[in-house]
């Protein structure tokens, strides 16, 4: 077990977040099942947009001359889905962190994912494009030279760029490492050595046990280090947390927290390996699996609790701008698998978006308005007051914070595998399959969970058109937008090294 060091700063955090947001987390809550689409919003005034400033905020005020910039604090939460989280409903215990974090700040309640896994997933949060314009959409693309990224940009603003991150398609290669002045992209998920001496790097062994690996430990560990030496002045910290991520193996005692009665057989490991990929086991089977990635995620959440501890020891905490976001989901069966990245059913696209910053952003907000990935690094622009020339996809959520709209998308989309994308709607959505595959179109209201595929019964209505204009038109921009960005020629290839390839296939990312 890793998890020794901090563990004394977890109480303390609890009681500081149980004294600053009293109050049930489920006071956000709804379930997945009576998800309404529609847009129940109302449009703010005056003194409700500010959030009250609490009294161990007077830190944060600005000093004569003008505020301070603030801290920048970008999580994200590998295969995390919406429907998990308890502020977004879940009826289980799992992230007692985040709820405290969504009740002093926002928690939007349907931000989809761009894609349903991670490496275009994150490049569209870091770039604010659909991977079909960034085009790192592979194990052998890089971002190509000309997209500008958010550590470019805050970089350029003066800020110190850090970032720790432990899932191996996030390769600095590939370009997450553009605008970082340190990405440290391979240490924590190949863990640590002693008193500290890392291990990993490019020449070590592969981890033949990678999904075994708990990394959250000696991610959280490495960037506590790295504040330890550079908090006095703001800086951008962007922290990728992998445990959720298949195997579900949590540690005790998480491996027991939410079915401490099971005695089966089945356990979380090779979940994604044929036979057990594509034969759904007896309910209470499956239920034990889902109580293991339960487990996973509420392991997970009590480590992005000591990093923002980290951040209140350092009386840094409410000078800093926390963007937490799930890169995408994982199936239980729900379309026939285990795993993602092969459909972009909501199961795998629907992710957590939580935003706080005290002086900022309004307290305890629950937004129902249909957000994407695309959207976070305009938002952080918007409130940074940073100028941004190039084309971003994505809309700053400020209006729609700040209560003066109700939303921002009619449609956002999701795709980055094998021409498959999806056109998603606040009522209904529409996949495309690759090739001739059939369509799909689904009413979210009455059917959630996607089942039943009405495109057949209302493919020549107008509801269908829309979507189809709204297809038609993104991909008429995402098409210019590429050509611009890749002057023309093709995606710049990344040729990964025997050490990679052999990490990326004992994930299971390659054959
Ligand atoms: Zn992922």
């Amino acid at each position: 077990m890793k998890q020794s060091s901090n563990i004394v700063i977890l109480p303390v955090l609890m009681a500081l977040l149980v004294h600053l947001w009293p109050g049930s987390s489920m006071a956000y809550g709804h379930s997945e099942g009576d998800m309404s689409p529609g847009l129940s919003c109302e449009v703010l005034t005056g003194e409700s947009l500010a959030g009250p400033l609490d009294s161990h905020e007077k830190q944060s005020s600005g000093k004569p001359g003008g505020p301070k910039r603030p801290y920048v604090l970008l999580i994200g939460i590998e295969t995390l889905r919406a429907d998990h989280v308890g502020c977004i409903g879940y009826s289980r215990n799992t992230t007692p962190a985040l709820d405290a974090i969504a009740k002093e700040g926002v928690v939007f309640s349907k931000a989809m994912a761009t894609a349903s896994w991670t490496m275009p997933a994150v490049m569209s949060v870091l770039t604010s494009l659909y991977p079909e314009v960034h085009g790192t959409t592979n194990y052998d693309r890089k971002l190509p030279e000309d997209v500008i990224t958010l550590a470019e940009v805050l970089r350029e603003n003066e800020y110190k760029t850090v970032a720790f991150v432990s899932n191996p398609t996030l390769d600095g290669r590939h370009g997450f490492y553009r605008g970082f002045d340190l990405y440290d992209d391979f240490s924590v998920w190949l863990g640590f050595l002693g008193a500290g001496k890392l291990v990993g790097g490019p020449n070590a062994a592969p981890n033949p046990d990678v999904h075994q690996t708990l990394t959250s430990e000696p991610l959280t560990r490495a960037a506590l280090r790295w504040i330890e030496q550079n908090h006095r002045e703001p800086f951008f910290m962007f922290a990728f947390y992998f445990d959720p991520h298949y195997d579900y193996i949590p540690p005790p005692p998480f491996d027991t927290m939410f079915d401490p009665n099971y005695d089966g057989s089945v356990d979380g490991r090779d979940i994604v390996q044929e036979p057990r990929k594509s034969n759904r086991p007896p309910q209470r089977d499956l239920d034990h699996i889902i109580s293991l990635y339960d487990g996973e995620v509420r392991y997970t959440d009590t480590y992005v609790s000591k990093l923002l501890n980290t951040f209140a020891r350092f009386g840094i905490l409410d000078q800093t701008f926390v963007i937490i976001f799930g890169d995408h989901g994982d199936e239980f069966y729900e379309h026939g698998k285990t795993g993602h990245a092969h459909t972009l059913y909501n199961e795998l696209i629907h992710v957590p978006l939580i935003l706080r910053w005290p002086s900022k952003i309004p307290k305890g907000r629950h937004i129902d308005a249909l957000t994407s990935q695309v959207d976070i690094m305009p938002t952080i622009l918007d409130y940074l007051r940073i100028q941004h020339q190039q084309a971003m996809q994505g809309t700053s959520l400020r209006d729609l914070i700040e209560g003066r709209v109700c939303g921002v998308h009619d449609f956002v989309y999701a795709g980055g595998r094998s021409h498959r994308c999806a056109v998603i709607g606040n009522r209904n959505k529409m996949i495309l399959n690759p090739g001739a595959g059939p369509r799909e179109f689904y009413d979210l209201v009455n059917d959630p969970r996607e089942q039943n595929n009405i495109y057949q019964a209302i493919d020549s209505s107008a509801l269908v058109a829309s979507f189809e204009h709204y297809l038609e038109q993104w991909s008429s921009e995402n098409e210019k937008l590429a050509a611009q960005f890749l002057r023309g020629s093709d995606f710049e290839r990344v040729r990964l090294d025997e050490h990679r390839l052999k990490q990326l296939k004992a994930l299971g990312y390659i054959q």
